[in-house]
């Protein structure tokens, strides 16, 4: 698979230079790469070529691929970033280290309780519908301060942050504005004394309008691995 080993170069290169035009630390920035679709050995070479992070949206297809690279699971780590409906939230409650995609006090409060005793907090992030938004999930900017609070004091859980997926658009200026919507957003949390340090936002098509805004995790999946095919 050279191709994805290029790639995932390519899109490091991307970060970085990003990074540098806006004065950040490429380090700063956490590739998380976007497996959804792509079958484990693709994950494998992957993980050969460096990648440690990755993100899946499909619960059933994540755990079996999590189940086929079990012997690597020390040094991968799995983000659940789809949809989530409250009855399948125990098999990532049980499998996965992050989940990207809360959008609702009821799924945070179903993770805290589901999430096994014996493994390190679930790190979790608010899924945000900032103005516009392609996604329909997450909460209202003005309804998240408070579903925050309440979701930083659950068990087991460790509230990391915000995320989003923002419409497509054609400019960088106006990839730019969601994302910082996003960021000034995240900024009143922080200032309302949440210890937050995650800001998730930008993909294949947008991860340097992203980056310029404060992304610290970018979840790029076309990128490197090239176009899904959905039909099987
Ligand atoms: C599929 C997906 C991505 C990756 O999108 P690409 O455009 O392929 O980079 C990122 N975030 C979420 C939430 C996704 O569902």
């Amino acid at each position: 698979m050279p191709d994805l080993v290029h790639n995932l170069a390519a899109v490091q290169q991307r970060i970085a230079l990003a990074a540098q035009l806006a004065s950040r630390e490429p380090r700063s920035v956490t590739l998380l790469a976007v497996s959804k679709t792509f079958p484990a050995e693709d994950v494998r070479a992957a993980h050969a070529a460096g990648q440690h992070a990755f993100g899946e949206n499909y619960v059933q297809e994540a755990v079996t691929k999590i189940e086929a690279l079990a012997d690597l699971r020390a040094s991968l780590e799995w983000h659940f970033i789809g949809p989530l409906q409250s009855n399948k939230t125990r098999p990532v409650a049980e499998n996965f280290d992050w989940v990207h995609s809360v959008d609702r006090l009821k799924i945070a409060q179903r993770l805290a309780e589901q999430r096994p005793a014996h493994l390190p907090p679930l790190n979790v992030c608010l899924q945000v519908n900032v103005s516009g938004e392609a996604s329909k999930a997450g909460v209202t900017p003005a309804e998240a301060a408070e579903v925050a609070h309440a979701i930083a004091a659950l068990p087991q859980l460790r509230l990391r942050g915000l995320m989003s997926i923002p419409e497509p658009a054609e400019t960088i200026e106006a990839q730019r504005a969601p994302h910082r919507q996003l960021r000034e957003l995240f900024e009143q949390l922080r200032a309302g004394g949440l210890e937050l340090d995650t800001l998730s936002m930008g993909m294949s098509a947008d991860l340097e309008a992203a980056v310029l805004e404060g992304a610290t995790i970018v979840r790029v999946g076309t990128a490197i691995f090239g176009a899904r095919d959905y039909s099987h």
